[in-house]
């Protein structure tokens, strides 16, 4: 009896630890997939436009209706201007009449970081790229359905990639 005991006890340290080490493993495994891209300023200021570094680094806003993708409407996706990192898709923007290029959801949720503005004296939620941690523009609560958000992303913040094959659509 006692021998049984023994064994059955040592075959649930056994599996606990089994179980321990694949938590572990996925917790790895989780955190590899956000890839974080860190450059110095002076190697963001090489690699962007003028405009682009505004905003992205600088936290920058254009100036309503002049980005290229406030009134766009061809299908495909935009990445981010800074890192590639696909963000919104056509199929989830429309004309919020603000002046710049609005979505109700992002197309890669894990692709974009939100956190609390409190510039201008309000708070707002401020949006920004997790790869690159970039700025991208800000997302409100006055949105169309089915998620009531908006999202209003400066043009300059993205990249446009035309719909060619299935292999753009993450
Ligand atoms: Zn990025």
């Amino acid at each position: 009896m006692s021998i049984f005991f023994c064994r059955t006890l040592v075959l649930t340290l056994y599996l606990s630890l089994i179980q321990i080490n694949l938590l572990a493993q996925t917790g790895e495994a989780m955190d590899s997939t956000i890839k974080k891209i860190v450059k110095s300023e002076e190697e963001w200021k090489l690699d962007l436009s003028e405009e682009e570094f505004y905003i992205l680094r600088e936290k920058g806003t254009e100036r309503s209706f002049t980005g290229t993708y406030n009134k766009y409407k061809e299908a495909g996706n935009y990445v981010c201007a800074g890192c590639s990192s696909l963000l919104f898709s056509s199929e989830k923007k429309y004309d919020s009449g603000s002046g710049w290029p609005s979505f109700w959801e992002p197309a890669e949720e894990t692709n974009i970081t939100s956190e609390s503005d409190s510039s201008l004296g309000r708070i707002r939620t401020e949006i920004l790229c997790t790869h690159c941690g970039g700025h991208l523009g800000h997302v409100f609560n006055d949105g169309p359905d089915p998620t009531g958000l908006r999202y209003c992303i400066n043009s300059g913040a993205l990249h446009f990639q035309k719909e060619k094959s299935s292999d753009n659509i993450k």
